[in-house]
This record gives structure tokens, sequence and C-alpha cells, in this order.
């Protein structure tokens, strides 16, 4: 519980960012606080082991951009291989892509045809759940490669926006909430 503390304290309010009226969470002060991402990173792992510690995914996805350095260290400690989501156009091979709407436009977030096998489990890692338009779309193309999102892992969660409704029964671990 400290230690949850301890890392909500490490991420730091930004008004207007990046745009008027938006307080963007900056979580690069818990990525240079060495004990600070130790804590999180042990804990994001944990949402992809049973209660006896044994690994319970095949791959970890981290989404573009903060999520690829979460993502890497969890697969690591895990034993999992690593999967990214990208932003449309820059995965070099065949890739299946999802867009979804914001507040202004468009998204497209893609995932290589063969980054996953048919019926690997996965575990979602990424910095923050805000509307949840990122993990659905993440969430969508898992399930295209043929895979199963067992479980989603991010350091801090928005919760006066709906995010947590993307999922459904899949659980979601979240480290911070405000
Ligand atoms: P969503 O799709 O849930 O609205 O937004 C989540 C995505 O946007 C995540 O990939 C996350 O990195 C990024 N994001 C949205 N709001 C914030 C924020 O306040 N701080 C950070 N660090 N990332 C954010």
């Amino acid at each position: 519980e400290r230690a949850r503390e301890a890392m909500a304290r490490l991420v730091v309010d930004v008004p207007d960012f990046p745009s008027p009226g938006v307080v963007f969470k900056d979580v690069t002060p818990l990525l240079a606080d060495h004990e600070a991402l130790t804590a999180g990173v042990a804990a994001l792992a944990e949402a992809g082991r049973d209660d006896d510690g044994a690994t319970t995914v095949d791959a970890v996805v981290g989404m573009e951009a903060r999520g690829f350095l979460l993502a890497a260290p969890v697969a690591l400690a895990l034993g999992a291989s690593l999967v990214p989501v990208r932003k449309a156009g820059k995965l070099p091979r065949a890739t299946h892509a999802v867009s979804y709407s914001l507040e202004y436009g468009e998204a497209t977030l893609e995932i290589h045809t063969d980054a996953l096998a048919p019926g690997s489990r996965v575990l979602l890692v990424d910095d923050v759940l805000a509307t949840g338009g990122t993990l659905r779309a993440t969430r969508e193309l898992v399930e295209a490669c043929g895979a199963e999102v067992a479980a989603v892992a991010m350091l801090m969660e928005l919760t006066f926006l709906p995010g947590r409704e993307a999922l459904g029964e899949v659980p979601l671990t979240c480290l911070t909430s405000v």
C-alpha cells in the first residue's frame, strides 16, 4: 500500500496538456525512480500469474508508446513473449488494423497478423487507462489474431472516465486510481 502511494506521488499532473482543459498524467518521474519502477513492474506482472506464482499468459502486449516501456520488463519477468501494438503505418509486415474514434478525429492501431499464436493467452499492459478506446481497439486486434485477452494491467486508472467498461469480464489490475 505504501508502495502504491509512493507510486501515485511520482505521477505528476500537467494542466492543459496536450490541449487546454486536459490534465495529463505524466508517468516519466515514476519511470525515472528505480525503486518505484521495480515495484511497479513487479505488481503489473502479478496480473499474469496465478496464486502459486506460475505464469498464466503466453504473451504480453504493450500499446504504443508508454506501454512499450512497461510491457517489455513485464514480459521478461513472466518469461512470456513481447508484442507491440502500434499506431498505423509503423509495423513493416502484414497487419490487422482497428480504427476507433477520439474526441477529435480517428486513430488506428495495428498488430502483425502473426504476432500471436491462435489460442494464446495475452496480458495487455499500458500506463494510463482513460476513455478505454485504446484498450477496446487492442482487444479487437488480439482477437483478430485468434488469441484471447486473459488480463489487463495499468499503472493508473482515471475513474472519472468509463475506460473500465471496455473490458467486460476480463480482470483489470490498476496500481493507482484518481
Ligand atoms: P484511452 O484510449 O483510454 O482514452 O487513452 C489511453 C491511452 O492514451 C494510453 O495509451 C495512454 O498512454 C494515453 N493517455 C491518455 N491520457 C493520458 C494521461 O493523462 N497520461 C498518460 N501518461 N497517458 C495518457
